[in-house]
C-alpha cells in the first residue's frame, strides 16, 4: 500500500501537561475529517506536525512517551522550543504572513529574526520528514507555516510526489511583493508538484507573482520549472456535510436548542461566530447591527445578535487590542439600544463544542458572516448544511472564499455598513419559500463537494501529474533509444539533418545578448556537414544576412525567416515562392502603437515579416498586450493573406503560406533520405515535425506539448546527444 504523509503545523492531537501528567486531546478539524477516508482506504497514512507542547516543558522520558503514544495513531511529532514557536508561529506566520496575505499590510512586520526562525523550523520539519520518507510516498503539506518545505524536500528527494495546499488567501502581487523574502517563498512552494488554493483568484494571484517576480509563464495553470511541471489549481475546501446536516437529530443538540430558546424567547436570532481575528470584520459587523437598530426601530426587543468570539492568538498584540475594542463596542451597543428586559447583543467569548455550535446554527434565523478577508470560511458552509428544514438566511461577505460557491446567499461588502444593515432587514423579511429555494441549491452543492471529495480530488490530481510525468519520461532518450538511433544513423546511406538554431543549438535564455555560435557549435556543425552522407540544414527565424555571416564558410543548407528564404549548400538565396510585402504598411502602425505602449519592446523588420519582441518588457503587461495584439491583427489575416505566430516572447507576422515545414519540404520531398533527424524548441518548429515522414527522428528541446517523437530537456542535453551520435 502506498503511503500518504500529511504535514501540517499542528498534529490533530494536542499534548498538555497537568499535575505532572501528559494528556492527549484529539482535535479533529476539517482537514483530519477530509483525509481520514484516504488514510483508511487508499493509503497507509502518517501525519507529521507539532504536538502543541514546547520542548522545554517535557523531559526526555516524556518526549519518548509522546513519541510512542502518537506512533500508535501514526502521528510523528516535530518538537519545537518555546522560542521557535514564538518566532516562527506567533512571529513570522502570524505577524507577517497572516496579515500580509489578508491585505492587512499595516499590521505586517518584517523582522529578519522571525524569518530566520521560520526557515529554521521549516528545516526542522524537513529533518523529521527526511527520516521517514521513502521513494514512492506521496507528501501533502498544509498551509502558510510550511511554505519553504516543498523545495527542501524536492532537493533531497527529486522523485517524491509533493502536494501543497494553502488554506488562506494568496494576495495580489502588489501586496505580496512587499515581503522582503517573496522570492524564497515562491521558490519554496515551487518544490511541489501541485499547489492548491481555495479559489481561482488566489491561484491567479500566485501565478501572477510567479510571472512578475521569477519570470515564469504558465499555460492553463501549468508552470515549467526546470525539467518539471508544477500545476497550480483551485480546490475549494468543503465540510463534513452529513455531520452538520445530521445534527438536528442529535439529542445533545436538541437539549441545547431547548435551553437557548428558554433564554431568548420570541425573538429573531442573528448569529455571528468567528475566531476573534481582525480579518473577520467583527467591529464592522457591530456597526452594521447598530445602524440596523437605529433605522428599523420596529425590531427593538424583537431581535438578538448572538456574537460568539473564539479566543485566538492571544499572544499577538493586535489580537489583544481587538478583544478590547470588541468588548467596548458590544458594551456601547447594548447600552445604547438595550432595555431592562432586552440585550441586543449576547456576547460569548469562548469556543463552543459541536453540539452547542450546531444548536445555534439550527436556531438562528440569520447568519451574519462578514469577514473583511477570509481564505474560505467554513462557518458559512456549516450553517447552510445544518439548515435541513430549509429555513434561514446567510448574509455572506464577498471577501470570503466561500462566496464563490455560496452565491445564493445575500452577498455583501462588509465595508459598506449601510448595505450590510439593509441586508439584515432584507434577510429578516425574506419569505420562507425563497429561503428554502436558495438554501436547497447551496446544500446540493455543499453535499457534493464535501471535505472528503475535496481531499480526494486534490490527491487524484496530484497522482495524475505524476502519471503525466511518467508519460513524459517515456519520450526521453534512454540509453536503449540512444543506441537504436545511433545504429540507424550508422547504417543509413543518405541523411537529412534539420536543426533549428536559437533554443535548440544555442541557449539564448541564458545569454540573449550573445547569440553568436560558439566554438562547440561550430565544431559540431563542421563534423556533421563534413560527412558526405549528410545534408545539414539550419532552419531559423533569423534573417538571411545574420545566417550568412555566421555560417557562410560551412557546407550547410540554410532556411531563413521561418522559411521565407532558402539556400542549398553552396547555392544562392532563393525566395520560397512569390511573396508579397504590401501588408507591412498596414500592420506596421499597429505594431508601433503596441511598441509605444509597452516599454522595453521593439519591432524587427525582416524581408517578408514583421516581428514584435517583448523579452525585456514587464511580463504581465507584455503578455496582455500580446494577446490584444494578436486579436487586433487577426482581423486582417484573411484579407492580407498573413498569419500571426507566437514564439518565445515574440509575435511574428508573415505571409500565411510561409513556415519552416513548407520550406523543409523542398528537401524532404526528394525522398532519397533513409535517415532524417529534426530538432526544434518552439511553436514554429512544430511545422517541421508535422511534415516529417513517420520514420523520422524528431526532438523537442523543452517540454511538451509537441509533435516531436522525443523530448530533451535542454540545449546542453541535445548537443551532448548529437556529439555522441558523431563519435560513433
Ligand atoms: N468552531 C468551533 N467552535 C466555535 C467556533 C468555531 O468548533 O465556537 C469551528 C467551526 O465549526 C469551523 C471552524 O471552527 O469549522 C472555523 O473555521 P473557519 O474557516 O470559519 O475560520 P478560521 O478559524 O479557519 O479562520
Amino acid at each position: 500500500m502506498e503511503r500518504l504523509i500529511i504535514i501540517s503545523n499542528r498534529l490533530p492531537v494536542s499534548v498538555t501537561k497537568k499535575d505532572g501528567k501528559l494528556r492527549f486531546h484529539p482535535s479533529a478539524g476539517g482537514l483530519a475529517t477530509g483525509v481520514q477516508p484516504l488514510l483508511e482506504n487508499t493509503y497507509k497514512g502518517l501525519w507529521v506536525g507539532w504536538p502543541g507542547i514546547p520542548k522545554e516543558k517535557i523531559s526526555v522520558i516524556e518526549k519518548n512517551e509522546i513519541i510512542s503514544e502518537l506512533k500508535e495513531k501514526s502521528y510523528c511529532p516535530v518538537f519545537l522550543s518555546q522560542s521557535a514557536v514564538d518566532n516562527y508561529y506567533s512571529g513570522f506566520s502570524n505577524r507577517t504572513i497572516w496579515p500580509l496575505f489578508h491585505y492587512f499590510t499595516q499590521y505586517a512586520v518584517f523582522e529578519k529574526s522571525a524569518w530566520s526562525a521560520y526557515r529554521r523550523v521549516n528545516k526542522q520539519f524537513f529533518n523529521v520528514v527526511s527520516e521517514i520518507v521513502e521513494s514512492g510516498d506521496t507528501v501533502w503539506i498544509h498551509d502558510y507555516h510550511l511554505m519553504l518545505l516543498p523545495r527542501m524536500l524536492r532537493e533531497k528527494f527529486p522523485d517524491l510526489t509533493i502536494g501543497f495546499f494553502l488554506h488562506i488567501p494568496f494576495p495580489s502581487f502588489e501586496v505580496f511583493r512587499l515581503l522582503p523574502w517573496r522570492s524564497e517563498i515562491l521558490e519554496g512552494l515551487l518544490g511541489a508538484d501541485l499547489i492548491g488554493f481555495h479559489i481561482y483568484d488566489y491561484a491567479r494571484h500566485f501565478l501572477s507573482s510567479l510571472r512578475n517576480r521569477l519570470g515564469y509563464e504558465h499555460s492553463f495553470g501549468q508552470v515549467l520549472v526546470g525539467n518539471r511541471y508544477v500545476k497550480v489549481d483551485a480546490f475549494p475546501m468543503g465540510i463534513d456535510y452529513e455531520r452538520y446536516a445530521g445534527a438536528r437529530g442529535n439529542s445533545l443538540v436538541q437539549k441545547e436548542i431547548r435551553k437557548t430558546r428558554k433564554k431568548i424567547i420570541h425573538k429573531k436570532i442573528i448569529l455571528s461566530v468567528d475566531r476573534l481575528d481582525y480579518t473577520k470584520g467583527i467591529l464592522h459587523r457591530l456597526r452594521s447591527f447598530d445602524l440596523f437598530l437605529e433605522k428599523h426601530t420596529e425590531y427593538k426587543e424583537k431581535v438578538t445578535l448572538i456574537l460568539v468570539a473564539v479566543p485566538s492568538r492571544t499572544r499577538v498584540e493586535h489580537y489583544k487590542q481587538l478583544k478590547k475594542d470588541v468588548d467596548e463596542s458590544v458594551g456601547r451597543l447594548n447600552g445604547k439600544h438595550g432595555t431592562l428586559g432586552w440585550m441586543p447583543v449576547v456576547y460569548l467569548y469562548g469556543s463552543l463544542p459541536f453540539h452547542a455550535l450546531t444548536a445555534l446554527y439550527i436556531l438562528s434565523d440569520v447568519a451574519l458572516v462578514t469577514p473583511v478577508r477570509d481564505g474560505m470560511n467554513l462557518i458559512a458552509k456549516e450553517y447552510i448544511a445544518a439548515k435541513t428544514d430549509g429555513k434561514g438566511v446567510l448574509i455572506l461577505s464577498e471577501m470570503a472564499g466561500a462566496a464563490a460557491e455560496l452565491s445564493e446567499s445575500i452577498i455583501v461588502n462588509p465595508n459598506n455598513i449601510e448595505s450590510v444593515s439593509e441586508s439584515i432587514y432584507k434577510a429578516l423579511k425574506m419569505p420562507e419559500f425563497e429561503q428554502k429555494k436558495r438554501n436547497k441549491t447551496m446544500q446540493d452543492r455543499l453535499r457534493r463537494y464535501n471535505v472528503e471529495k475535496w481531499a480526494d480530488d486534490f490527491i487524484k490530481n496530484l497522482a495524475q501529474i505524476k502519471e503525466d510525468e511518467q508519460i513524459l519520461l517515456s519520450r526521453k532518450i534512454t540509453p536503449k533509444i540512444r543506441k537504436s538511433i545511433i545504429s540507424d544513423y550508422i547504417k543509413s546511406k543518405k541523411r537529412l539533418i534539420l536543426l533549428d538554431y536559437d533554443g535548440t543549438l544555442r541557449d539564448f535564455e541564458k545569454n540573449p545578448q550573445d547569440a553568436i555560435p560558439d566554438r562547440k557549435i561550430l565544431r559540431l556543425l563542421i563534423k556533421l556537414s563534413d560527412d558526405p552522407k549528410n545534408d545539414v540544414l539550419i532552419i531559423s527565424g533569423r534573417d538571411k544576412y545574420i545566417l550568412e555571416t555566421w555560417f557562410k564558410s560551412f557546407n550547410l543548407g540554410l532556411i531563413a525567416e521561418h522559411g521565407v528564404w532558402v539556400k542549398e549548400k553552396g547555392g544562392a538565396w532563393e525566395l520560397i515562392g512569390p511573396l508579397v510585402n504590401y501588408w507591412k504598411d498596414e500592420i506596421r502602425p499597429i505594431l508601433e502603437k503596441y511598441m509605444d505602449r509597452t516599454p522595453g519592446s521593439f519591432i524587427e523588420e525582416k524581408d517578408y515579416s514583421l516581428v514584435w519582441h517583448f523579452r525585456k518588457s514587464n511580463p504581465e503587461l507584455a503578455s496582455n498586450r500580446a494577446r490584444e495584439l494578436k486579436e487586433a491583427i487577426l482581423h486582417f489575416t484573411s484579407n492580407l493573406g498573413i498569419s500571426v505566430l507566437e514564439g518565445n516572447k515574440v509575435i511574428e507576422i508573415k505571409n500565411a503560406e510561409v513556415n519552416k515545414g513548407n520550406a523543409a519540404l523542398k528537401w524532404i520531398s526528394r525522398g532519397h533520405y533513409d535517415f532524417i533527424l529534426a530538432a526544434g524548441d518552439d511553436r514554429t518548429d512544430e511545422d517541421i515535425f508535422t511534415v516529417l515522414p513517420g520514420k523520422a527522428c524528431s526532438f523537442k528541446v523543452g517540454m511538451p506539448p509537441s509533435k516531436a517523437r522525443y523530448i530533451v530537456e535542454s540545449v546542453m542535453e541535445f548537443r551532448t546527444f548529437m556529439n555522441q551520435l558523431l563519435e560513433k
